[in-house]
């Protein structure tokens, strides 16, 4: 069913429907209470207000890092005080994202299965990032954070192409 984007009023029938637009991912629609005369600078308006409604609902709809590392602690069954066991299933994972990658570059694989592929095989990178961190009493969160401030703290030295742990 059509529903206006701002009100949630019905506009299925055309005479309802004052602006339809195509967004790629499919139509939004206004009705003709919402959008009575849709000039270019209402049209303009409008879909900024609806894009930012968009961007704060997926927003909502994704956790922080440290959420995560609490969600995934749930589920964390393997020898307790161990760092070897996340530190290896780390490295095990990122060999199981590359060998995804190879898969499409010997034609096994296409784009968009991979693309499916590393939505899962990503997940199970952070979920030994997360294990990591809790055996090393680190806050995945701040993890994130201070290497955020690591890339521009180098990017402001003019220092991103280089190499090295501590740059
Ligand atoms: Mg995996
Ligand atoms: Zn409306």
């Amino acid at each position: 069913m059509r529903t206006c984007a701002k009100c949630g009023a019905s506009v299925e029938r055309l005479a309802d429907c004052s602006m339809a637009m195509n967004l790629g991912d499919g139509e939004v629609h206004w009705c003709k209470k919402c959008l009575p005369t849709p000039s270019a600078e209402l049209i303009i308006e409008e879909l900024e207000r609806f894009m930012s409604t968009v961007n704060k609902n997926s927003e909502e709809k994704s956790m922080n890092f440290t959420e995560y590392q609490a969600a995934s602690k749930k589920t964390a069954i393997y020898p307790r005080e161990s760092m070897f066991y996340p530190a290896l299933g780390l490295a095990g994972e990122a060999g199981e994202v590359a060998n995804k990658v190879k898969k499409v570059y010997r034609g096994d694989l296409t784009k968009a299965e991979l693309k499916e592929a590393l939505s899962k095989e990503l997940g199970d990178v952070l979920w030994y990032v997360a294990a990591l961190c809790d055996e090393m009493g680190l806050d995945m969160g701040e993890v994130a954070e201070l290497n955020v401030k690591r890339l521009a703290d180098r990017q402001a030295r003019g220092a991103l192409g280089g190499s090295g742990d501590d740059r």
